[in-house]
């Protein structure tokens, strides 16, 4: 490609919403173009090259190991998803639309459904499965907050994959394959990633990885353990047991007159107690299907945070909300005083598992500027389940070493399935004893467009871009610095053709600006590599610029064609 037939219109100035870099550098370097402002995009021919580049990159790993591509309607009749129960559900992010005949339709956030549908008419026996099906296709979800470019656009560009299968056992294998599979894609595109336990919602346990591109720009906080592989989303990390080396504050029951003491802290410091053996008790609404909703006190030790995500599954809720202390006067309940064994009638308790053997624990009365102290719990009959926000320097669960944060981008995530959906659409299959059982169900998907956006925020520097090898626009830049010097020009396009010959995707800035602006040019576009022929090129040197950490090596004009040829 000559740069001066290409469409790329590079620009000094920082879009106004833009904050990462990648955002920054996506949009002044041409490769984007935001589309009123809201996380609609359009791809100019540098963008849509690195997209097609990482989608070969997906398409190619997948294919190798037996998916195959399909490509689904875009547009989806509202009545799949009301077959499954997901037309309701779906928040504000599922677009709704009519036409013309008044038919309810909406835009595919994802397409559980429409894959089931299609596989539900044509896969009836058990000797069609397994089926891995995937695409990579647009995705619509109309996000509250649109931010960040790329990283979190109202339309992108999904690959998602579902596999059908005979038994849970074969479903698990075809997930332990994905997972093998993603790692190639991301190490492919020359990525720093993690591979993360991700909250799998009521399916718990190992049932969803998550793959983080590691960035201090992430928005996921990821628990990691050096010494070991561990690593867990935020909202599904554990740990091991945590104890505590002060003594157990022995005390018969008894209530404790405790004015202005409503805060962990305040309790701390009024008995001298370490905070584990107080009681912490969050009050939340948890809000369900048809506008239900309910208050749930949530008690565990005040040495602990609670994690929403598991308290919300805890207790199979769509969402939790804060409550004003208005809402909790109105109950029963004094903001400040509140403790798992007062709770008044209706209000549900959901204890963590290290209140399991608790003992001798100072917790709220429920009255105000009292407390109760000397409360066990051990052998407690209530509800219980893993609540508790893993901190940093708790330990690994795995192998009892430190654990700590990182952030990352999440740029795939891979899910057992089961049969969730399978069963409500009717997806079944005859296994060999003719018997109709539902197909056990997996579903991967990686965020294409995503990537771009992660790949530019794990490589770039305060000039611009610096894509890897596997996602780059162009392997090469050659740049000619005056093109009034014929010999500059002659060697350039000389260079040129024997690459384009030799099948190399390269770029030919032959423009007549300043050779300071083609390389400010060069630096923010990010090819990995550059040939600059200038002035020394009269003494026959031409120079090699390697985009990474800008160095520049010397090549003389006789070696720079055998260098090209090794290299590329
Ligand atoms: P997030 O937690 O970031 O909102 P998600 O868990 O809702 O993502 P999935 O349903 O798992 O997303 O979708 C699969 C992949 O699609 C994600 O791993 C991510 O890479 C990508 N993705 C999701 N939402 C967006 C978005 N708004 N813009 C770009 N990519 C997205
Ligand atoms: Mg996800």
């Amino acid at each position: 490609m000559r740069f001066s037939r290409l469409l790329v219109p590079t620009t000094k100035e920082t879009p106004n919403d833009a904050t990462l870099a990648s955002h920054i550098y996506l949009i002044r370097g041409g490769f984007i173009q935001s589309v009123g402002g809201s996380g609609l995009y359009n791809f100019l021919p540098l963008g849509k090259k690195v997209l097609d580049k990482v989608r070969a990159v997906v398409k190619e790993e997948l294919d190798k190991v037996g998916c195959q591509e399909v490509s689904l309607s875009f547009v989806t009749p509202a009545s799949l998803w009301k077959e499954s129960g997901r037309f309701e559900k779906y928040g504000k992010e599922l677009l709704r639309f009519k036409d013309r005949k008044n038919n309810d339709f909406i835009l595919g956030p994802t397409h559980e459904e429409m894959m089931v549908n299609l596989v539900r008419q044509t896969v009836k026996s058990y000797k069609q499965l397994p089926l891995n099906l995937y695409q990579i296709n647009l995705k619509f979800r109309d996000e509250i907050r649109p931010r960040f470019g790329l990283m979190r656009g109202r339309e992108f560009l999904m690959k998602d994959g579902y596999s059908f299968h005979a038994s849970s056992e074969d479903m698990k294998r075809e997930f332990d394959l994905m997972e093998t599979t993603y790692k190639k894609i991301f190490s492919r595109l020359g990525l720093e990633f993690r591979v993360v336990e991700a909250d799998s919602g009521a399916i718990g346990g190992s049932g969803s990885k998550e793959f983080m591109v590691l960035a201090d720009s992430g928005e996921d906080t990821i628990v990691v353990c050096d010494k070991c592989d561990y690593g867990a989303n935020i909202e599904a990390a554990v740990r091991k047991e945590k104890g505590c080396e002060v003594e157990a504050p022995e005390a018969i029951f008894s209530k404790f007159h405790t004015p202005d003491t409503k805060t962990i802290e305040a309790l701390s410091a009024f008995f001298h107690v370490d905070p584990y053996y107080l009681v912490k008790t969050v009050a939340k609404k948890a809000l369900y299907d048809e506008d239900r909703s309910e208050v749930v006190l949530f008690a565990l030790r005040g040495s602990d945070e609670l994690q929403e995500v598991k308290a919300c599954n805890a207790v199979n809720a769509n969402d939790l909300v804060d409550i004003t202390e208005e809402e909790l006067t109105e109950i029963g309940l004094v903001p400040g005083y509140m403790g798992p064994t007062t709770a008044p009638e209706g209000v549900k308790v959901v204890y963590d598992y290290n209140m399991k053997d608790a003992d001798s624990m100072i917790c709220g009365s429920n009255e105000e500027a009292y407390h109760l102290v000397g409360n066990s719990f051990k052998g407690v009959d209530a509800d219980f389940a893993d609540l508790v926000a893993v901190q940093e320097g708790d330990l690994c669960s795995c192998c009892g070493s430190p654990l700590r944060y990182t952030k990352g981008i999440e740029a795939g995530h891979i899910f057992q399935l089961g049969t969730q959906y399978s069963e409500p659409l009717g997806a079944t299959f005859l296994d060999e004893n003719g018997k109709a059982q539902p197909m056990v169900m997996g579903t991967y998907g990686i965020g294409v467009s995503r990537l771009l956006a992660a790949i530019i925020e794990q490589n770039h520097d305060d000039r611009g871009c610096i894509w890897t090898k596997e996602s780059a626009p162009f392997d090469l830049q050659i740049i000619v610095s005056n093109i009034k010097d014929e010999a500059q020009v002659t060697l350039g396009e000389k260079l040129y053709d024997s690459m384009l010959e030799k099948g190399v995707d390269v770029l030919l800035d032959e423009r007549k600006d300043r050779f300071g602006a083609k390389m400010k040019d060069y630096e923010l576009l990010g090819v990995p590599h550059a040939v600059v022929i200038g002035k020394k090129l009269a003494d026959g040197l031409v120079e090699f610029v390697t985009r990474k950490g800008m160095l520049k090596d010397e090549v003389s004009v006789d070696e720079i064609e055998t260098l090209l040829k090794e290299r590329f």
